[in-house]
């Protein structure tokens, strides 16, 4: 059963990204005519142009075709991939951004697995009394910190983050693709999202981008009903 969900799926993905034939059609007429006004184009297809607007709107937003007023339509010569790419690499932080999950500095290694255990996030950032971020902790980092002797209720969450200025972190403004290389590069699984504090003195913690949030991305652009 499951199988087949992911199959109608992906047959899904598939019927969405490809034009239709008329679609086609039309990116032809233009290529071969343009510039050519959308009445000339619905004339060549024995349409009205009324018809022919919605496939019009669809093929100009993808960026398959352009359209100046007064001249009509011409063919952009950018293919599906060129399309894709572009918009790939437009995406921004912003889009994608989940909640952030913080802990405070003076927490316990305890409280930090608890926080994460209840939060279900691999990564926690930790705050300090001004509420600027002071560090990151992982999954793994949590998990070493409990294979030692010491009592985890006494170990103090400060110990064993990673801390500032080590941390990598990024802006809502900034493109995800960055984030992406920046996460292969450093193999970590996420970066806090941050903005500079009013006096400028830290940094506030706005949101969390992860490995996770990058294949949301991914799984939209597949689905995506213009590219
Ligand atoms: P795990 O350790 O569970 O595999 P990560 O690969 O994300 O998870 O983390 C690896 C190491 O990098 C950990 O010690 C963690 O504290 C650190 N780390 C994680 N995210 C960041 C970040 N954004 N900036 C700096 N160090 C980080």
């Amino acid at each position: 059963m499951k199988i087949s969900i992911t199959h109608l799926m992906q047959q899904k993905v598939v019927y969405k990204i490809e034009l239709n034939k008329r679609q086609q059609k039309i990116i032809e007429i233009v290529k071969d005519n343009g510039p050519i006004t959308g009445e000339q184009i619905a004339d060549q297809l024995d349409l009205t142009r009324a018809t022919l607007r919605p496939d019009l709107a669809i093929l100009t937003m993808a960026g398959y075709l352009d359209a100046r007023p007064r001249v009509g339509y011409f063919y952009t010569g950018k293919t599906g991939s060129q399309l894709l790419t572009e918009k790939i690499k437009k995406i921004k932080v912003a889009e994608f951004t989940s909640m952030p999950v913080v802990v405070q500095d003076s927490a316990t290694v305890y409280e930090a697995i608890c926080t994460m255990f209840l939060e279900d996030v691999g990564t926690l950032f930790i705050i300090n009394k001004n509420g600027h971020l002071a560090g990151v902790v992982s999954r793994k980092d949590l998990l070493r910190a409990s294979m030692g002797k010491q009592e985890i209720n006494s170990i103090p969450i400060n110990i064993i983050m990673t801390r500032m200025p080590n941390i990598t972190y990024c802006f809502k403004e900034d493109f995800l693709l960055d984030i992406a290389h920046i996460l292969i590069g450093k193999q970590i699984d996420g970066l806090p999202v941050v903005k500079h504090s009013q006096n400028e003195t830290g940094l506030e913690v706005v949101g969390r981008i992860t490995k996770t949030n990058i294949t949301k991305a991914f799984v939209e652009l597949a689905h995506d009903e213009i590219l």
